[in-house]
């Protein structure tokens, strides 16, 4: 799960990270009694949207004018006009998409004097299994794009779960990031507190892009994003009141009702399938046969007729979706479950478009059976190989 960066910086401000002080707004006169409140001289207003590279982000509507998501600005009266400038209107950056994102909310933040700024993010490591750092001189860019071009300007490494972020991290991080003295010191004690945060809260990923420092000398987070491992949110009420469904995928939110692992994809053939192995392995044979999935979509082991019809909802409501691959393997699923939950959805919403299925396992020939004699228009597949080639034909050549 994914949060806003002002709720990102008020996560890590609870456990001592140096973040600016800032209001988050939903009016162009809550963001000047806000600013009124922040010392100036300089404020900066933040589209809050999921989706970074703002600061560069283009307005779809000219009203708001010709700078970016990030506005810095001199005075309250300039933060009020910029928010009631941007509050509303669609920001489209490299991460949202061309479709883009409603600002509904800015967040009002006292200004810092950039002196440098840097990359500093922390993950999940999973082939180490430990929480892993990353660090780099060149922040407020592209960091993939630094990846790739000057990889040697990327420091990682691994905290050890047993001992936590001990001095030497501290000195790590300070030396890739050519700091000393008390800069150094402020790093160390950065790390320790990003560490803490990272563990206490079960992040997923923390990323600071850009961590600065100021005219003043001190270390300064001024972006901050997180998320959340949603397998434990369960355990984190105070994280999961945070979430903000206007900025996730109305399918992905119907999914999420009935226990569904379902991510939204931008290609044109739906899948559904058991198992996430075998959904990976489906998403790549149809890329392999020339088309791309639609989305990812895991009905689970022990699914229910009801859960399978929602699925198969989910997946017909799509208008991207041009052709739909049914791929089931039954183990503890059975496939006959599989067959009745299609009917029911289909009897619901209709079928506009090719509908291929592979059925194996257990109930296979009940499975089959319903399919067959429910007078549908589908078409039957034996195996991957053959079903993958099948959907991808019948969605290019539109029959
Ligand atoms: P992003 O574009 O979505 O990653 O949003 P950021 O929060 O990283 O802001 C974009 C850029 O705005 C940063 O890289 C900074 O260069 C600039 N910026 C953000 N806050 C301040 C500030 O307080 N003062 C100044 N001078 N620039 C800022
Ligand atoms: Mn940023």
């Amino acid at each position: 799960m994914n949060i806003h960066e002002y709720q990102a910086k008020g996560v890590l401000r609870e456990f001592g990270v140096p973040v600016p002080n800032g209001v988050a707004v939903l009016t162009a006169d809550e963001a000047e009694a806000a600013a009124a409140k922040i010392p100036g001289p300089v404020w900066v207003v933040k589209s809050q949207i999921h989706a970074g590279g703002r600061g560069k982000g283009k307005f779809k509507e000219a009203e708001a004018g010709e700078k970016g998501g990030v506005r810095v600005v001199k005075s309250a009266a300039d933060a009020a006009e910029n928010a009631k400038l941007i509050l509303g209107k669609t920001l489209v950056t490299i991460q949202t998409g061309p479709a883009g994102k409603q600002v509904n909310r800015v967040y009002i933040e006292e200004g810092s004097e950039i002196e440098k700024e840097f990359y500093l993010s922390a993950l999940v490591d999973r082939a180490t299994s430990r929480v892993a750092f990353v660090v780099s001189t060149e922040g407020g860019m592209d960091i993939e794009e630094v990846a790739h071009s000057t990889p040697e300007k990327i420091h990682t490494f691994a905290v050890d779960p047993a001992t936590g972020v001990m001095p030497h991290h501290g000195r790590t991080v300070a030396e890739a990031l050519g700091l000393s003295g008390d800069l150094a010191k402020q790093a160390g004690s950065l790390v320790a507190k990003l560490y803490a945060a990272f563990t206490a809260k079960d992040m997923a990923m923390l990323e600071i892009n850009p961590l600065v420092v100021t005219k003043g000398g001190e270390l300064k987070c001024l972006d901050a994003k997180i998320s959340f491992d949603s397998n434990s949110l369960y355990r984190h009420p105070e994280i999961l009141a945070l979430r903000d469904e206007t900025e996730e995928d109305e399918k992905e939110i119907e999914a999420s009702k009935y226990d569904l692992a379902y991510i939204a994809l931008d290609g044109t053939i739906g899948c559904m399938v058991n198992g996430a192995g075998l959904a990976m392995a489906t998403l790549d044979i149809i890329k392999l046969y020339g088309e791309s999935p639609a989305n990812f979509l895991d009905v689970g082991g022990g699914a229910t007729e009801e859960k399978v019809t929602a699925a198969f909802k989910i997946i017909t409501a799509d208008p991207q979706v041009k052709g739909i691959l049914v791929n089931i393997f039954g183990g503890i699923m059975k496939c006959d479950v599989i067959a009745r939950g299609v009917l029911a959805a289909v009897k619901a919403v209709g079928l506009q478009v090719p509908l291929v299925v592979r059925l194996e396992g257990t109930n296979v020939e009940e499975g089959k059976k319903i399919i067959r004699e429910s007078g549908l228009n589908v078409i039957p597949a034996d195996d991957l190989d053959d079903a993958a080639q099948k959907i991808v034909k019948a969605v290019k050549e539109g029959v």
